[in-house]
């Protein structure tokens, strides 16, 4: 969600008649956008404004920004520790970025920063706003922010508010129109996007619309978006495994441009942890929709997200995790030491906190488990042909191309075609890692039609 709100301030600083730059030291602004997620992002963020201080003295009109989430959640406190910051906006606020900067040329500083989305499309959905592209085939659409659950370690729902859908007509106009302009790959953008579209059908059915039946919306729009033509790819995160429902597991089965990839955060195996973590589900319903996914799409790759060391967990709940990371057999997964986050339930707990050394034990322990089962994961692969959508050189083999594939695995490989990014291609994998495949081309596909980079306007 934050990279896709930098994507929006650029295109609005472009529009704006700003450039991008290559470094800091030849830029008139800096804009920070930040995360709070994770603790050290809110150290280096103090860090790096530190660091800025000296850039912004050095030559008159120089201006710093400051938005995303840690700017939402410590307001006055950024521009306590460091006043000589211009413009601070929260996640409400992207639209007002370039009109802030322009204002505060002249005047003081400012901080605007709203406590929930306004009812103006702008304010709510920043997909609606101009963008500036870093991968010109590829674009994400937020259909929906906020985020109504209680997940007691996360500071989602306190900085970005609550969960509101976008309307289904933005969504697919704004989809057609990115197909148009050349883009082949959407990435639908939400916190928990199996909810999507359950507000609108609630307020459907509260203006009299009976028709309309009280439950998410995220299977249709699946379907409608992966039916516009042109678009070759449509991916999404992140699902909540609560709410997923089969409807949802059958249009992505039976929608073709729907990548058999699927993110499925589990968070812990253990139910008690579950439960403590106010996560709505428990090990085995997991499990048995994860089996029901396998079941219904054809070479689904899963990943999924990890917390090791959550405040109370025993050595018991942690060797439930262990057996069912196992079971579920990830392609690959995104794992942590817990750490609480100031103003989430779970950062209370502190007499329940791990120890940080049985926490690290546990999280190497875990790993050897992830490890094993992506690598067995990934040597299945050897002697198939796959297709991937190239993504630019090897950063490690400048002789290797490297493309993504449909379960969106890494894949490097020799050809002695120069291929232009966004360009589909058929390669067959020789090899297998950890974290990537290796192949050589067959077959170049479908070149791209984007151009190099692009600023648009989303909505017509
Ligand atoms: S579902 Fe839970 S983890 Fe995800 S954003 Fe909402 S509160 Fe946070």
């Amino acid at each position: 969600m934050n990279e896709h709100d930098s994507e929006r301030i650029s295109g609005l600083l472009e529009q704006d008649g700003m450039t991008n730059v290559g470094s800091v030291a030849q830029a008139d602004v800096v804009v920070i956008n930040t995360c709070c997620i994770r603790e050290n992002a809110d150290e280096k963020f103090y860090g790096t404004l530190s660091q800025l201080k000296n850039w912004k003295t050095e030559q008159d009109g120089r201006q710093i920004l400051v938005a995303g989430c840690l700017a939402q959640k410590d307001r006055d406190a950024i521009r306590k520790r460091a006043p000589y910051v211009d413009v601070v906006i929260g996640t409400h606020n992207v639209h007002r970025a370039a009109e802030l900067l322009e204002q505060t040329k002249s005047g003081p500083a400012v901080t605007e920063i709203l406590d929930e989305a306004i009812l103006d499309d702008y304010a709510m959905f920043p997909s609606a706003l101009p963008v500036r592209r870093e991968v010109s085939y590829n674009a994400w659409v937020t259909i929906q922010i906020g985020c109504d659950n209680t997940c007691t370690y996360c500071i989602v729902p306190a900085v970005r508010g609550k969960e509101i859908s976008r309307s289904g007509a933005d969504i697919l106009a704004e989809v057609e129109s990115l197909a148009r302009s050349g883009v082949t790959q959407i990435s639908l953008l939400g916190q928990n996007v199996n909810s999507y579209g359950r507000d609108l059908s609630m307020s459907a059915r509260a203006a009299g619309d009976l028709s309309v039946k009280a439950r998410p919306q995220f299977a249709e729009l699946l379907r409608s978006v992966g039916a516009v033509p042109g678009i070759r790819r449509v991916r999404f995160v992140s699902p909540h495994p609560k709410d997923m429902r089969e409807d949802t597991l059958l249009a992505m089965a039976e929608t073709a441009s729907v990548c058999e990839h699927l993110h499925y955060p589990l968070q812990s195996g253990s139910d008690e942890v579950l439960a403590l973590m106010h996560r709505g589900y428990t090990a085995e319903r997991y499990l048995k929709r994860l089996a029901q996914a396998r079941a219904l799409i054809d070479d689904l790759a899963v990943t999924t997200d990890v917390i090791v060391g959550f405040p109370g967990e025993t050595e018991a709940d942690f060797v439930r995790t262990l057996e069912v990371c196992l079971e579920a057999c990830f392609d690959s997964a995104f794992s942590f030491i817990f750490s609480p986050r100031p103003g989430t339930q779970a950062a209370t707990l502190v007499d329940k906190f791990v120890d940080p050394a049985t926490a690290g034990q546990r999280y190497d322990r875990l790993k050897v488990v992830l490890d094993r089962t992506g690598a067995l994961k990934h040597r299945q692969r050897i002697g198939r042909i796959e297709e991937v959508v190239v993504e630019g050189m090897s950063k490690k083999n400048p002789h290797l191309t490297t493309g993504r594939t449909r379960q969106n695995k890494l894949l490097h490989f020799s050809t002695s075609e120069s291929l232009r990014v966004g360009t589909f291609a058929r390669v067959e994998v020789t090899d297998a890692a950890r974290f990537h495949l290796s192949g050589h081309l067959v077959e170049v596909g479908e070149a791209p039609t984007h151009k190099l980079r692009l600023t648009v306007s989303s909505i017509a």
